[in-house]
């Protein structure tokens, strides 16, 4: 998103899933790739997962490869490019620093979260 200052990455304790499971960089990102649905599902019941999403969208450079915040590398770039086109480069970067602040001020519950 430009040359401006990157987020930094989510606080991460070292007991989120990703640390220590695998499957979160598959061979492939087939949407019933059993390791994608199992990386999507770990990441949903982290307490990081929105901060984590939102780092990701905020730094495709960093997440071209990989799981993060429950979404596919596919799946971050379609979004990025609809919410590029919705509101331009400045208020998404905008926006993306202020929900970040906001995830990260405010972790979710582990467990929480149920696939939609
Ligand atoms: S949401 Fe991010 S920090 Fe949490 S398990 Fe997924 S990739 Fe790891």
């Amino acid at each position: 998103m430009g040359n401006r200052r990157r987020l930094p990455m989510p606080p991460m304790k070292g007991d989120e899933p990703c640390t220590t499971n695998y499957g979160f960089f598959p061979e492939t990102y087939a949407p019933h790739n059993p390791e994608v649905v199992a990386a999507e599902a770990m990441c949903r019941s982290c307490p990081l997962v929105r901060a984590c999403f939102i780092w990701a969208l905020a730094n495709p450079s960093l997440t071209a490869d990989g799981i993060w915040g429950a979404t596919t590398p596919w799946q971050r770039k379609e979004l990025r490019k609809r919410l590029l086109h919705r509101l331009g480069a400045r208020a998404l970067v905008h926006t993306l620093r202020a929900e970040y602040a906001k995830a990260v001020a405010r972790p979710d519950s582990p467990g929480i979260r149920r696939q939609a």
